[in-house]
C-alpha cells in the first residue's frame, strides 16, 4: 500500500477560500499549501471553519471565492461550479468522517469494495483482492462479512480509512477521526493514521488530539473565526506559539 504517485510536488493548492452560511462569514479566505507526502493538521475551537474547509477540499461544500488545486484539478470559485467538477475533485481526495459513515445495511467489504467499483469503475476481483490486503493490514479481514453494527467503533473507524484507501487517492482527509470514540478505543485509530503519515501518503487531518498533532504533522494551522491565526511546525506552534490566540487555545487543551 502506498501513494499512488510518488513524485514530489504540491498536491493542495488554496487561495482565498471563502465560505458564508446564512450570511455568516465560516471561511473568510484561508491559504492552504502541501506537498506530497506531508501531513498538515487542522486546530481551532470549535465553529472555526475547520469542518467546513476539509469538506470544500473534497467538494462536499462549494465555496463562494477562491480557488483549489488538488491532485491537479484547479477549480475556481469565482465561476460556476458543476456537479462534473465537484465530482472530479472527489475523485482525488478521500474523507475519513468523524461518525465513519459506513453503510448500515451492507457488509465491511461492501462498505470498501463500493466506491472503487460503482463509481471508479475498477473490476470487482481487483479491488476485493486489495480491499482483502487493506483490511488485514489493520487486522480486520476477518470481519469481512460483518456488519457495522457488529463492530466497536474503533473497528468501524479503522473500515472507514480502509475505505478512503481502496479508492486511491492522493489526498486523505480527516474529519475529527477519533473525537467520537470511547477513549480506550482512540490509540487504535491514531496508530493506523500515524502508519500511513509514516508510509508517506499526502493528508490533512482536523484533529483535537494535540499530542497527535505533534506527532504526525509537518504542519500545524491554527484556525480561529474562519480565518488562519497561526501556522508553523508543530515544535514551534505548540512549543512557543506568535499570537495569543494560539497560546490561550492550547493552554486550555492541554
Ligand atoms: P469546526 O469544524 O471548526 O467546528 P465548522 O466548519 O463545522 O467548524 O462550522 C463553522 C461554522 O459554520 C459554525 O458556526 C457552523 O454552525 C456553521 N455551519 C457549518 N455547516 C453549516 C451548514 N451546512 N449550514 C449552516 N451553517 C453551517
Amino acid at each position: 500500500m502506498s501513494p499512488t504517485d510518488p513524485a514530489a510536488g504540491a498536491v493542495l493548492t488554496a487561495r482565498g477560500i471563502t465560505k458564508s452560511f446564512d450570511g455568516q462569514r465560516v471561511l473568510d479566505g484561508i491559504d492552504l499549501d502541501l506537498e506530497r507526502g506531508r501531513v498538515l493538521t487542522l486546530i481551532g475551537p470549535s465553529g472555526s471553519g475547520k469542518t467546513t474547509m476539509l469538506r470544500s477540499l473534497n467538494g462536499l461544500e462549494v465555496p463562494d471565492a477562491g480557488t483549489l488545486e488538488v491532485g491537479g484539478v484547479r477549480v475556481d470559485f469565482a465561476g460556476p461550479v458543476t456537479q462534473r467538477t465537484r465530482d472530479t475533485l472527489r475523485d482525488r481526495s478521500a474523507m475519513v468522517f468523524q461518525h465513519y459513515n459506513l453503510f448500515p445495511h451492507r457488509t465491511v467489504l461492501q462498505n470498501v469494495t463500493e466506491g472503487p467499483v460503482l463509481v471508479q469503475r475498477r473490476p470487482r476481483a481487483e479491488v476485493e483482492v486489495e480491499a482483502e490486503a487493506l483490511l488485514d493490514r489493520v487486522g480486520l479481514r476477518e470481519k469481512r462479512d460483518s456488519y457495522p453494527f457488529e463492530l466497536s467503533g474503533g473497528q468501524q473507524q479503522r473500515v472507514g480509512i480502509v475505505r478512503a484507501l481502496a479508492l486511491r487517492p492522493q489526498l486523505l482527509l480527516f474529519d475529527e477521526p477519533t473525537s467520537a470514540l470511547d477513549p480506550e478505543l482512540v490509540g487504535e485509530v491514531l496508530a493506523v493514521i500515524k502508519e500511513l503519515a509514516d508510509e508517506g501518503w499526502t493528508m490533512v487531518v482536523v484533529t483535537h488530539e494535540l499530542s497527535f498533532a505533534r506527532q504526525v504533522a509537518d504542519e500545524v494551522v491554527f484556525l480561529d473565526g474562519g480565518r488562519v491565526i497561526e501556522r508553523g511546525a508543530p515544535a514551534q506552534l505548540f512549543g512557543a506559539p506568535r499570537q495569543e490566540r494560539t497560546k490561550r487555545f492550547i493552554e486550555r487543551l492541554t
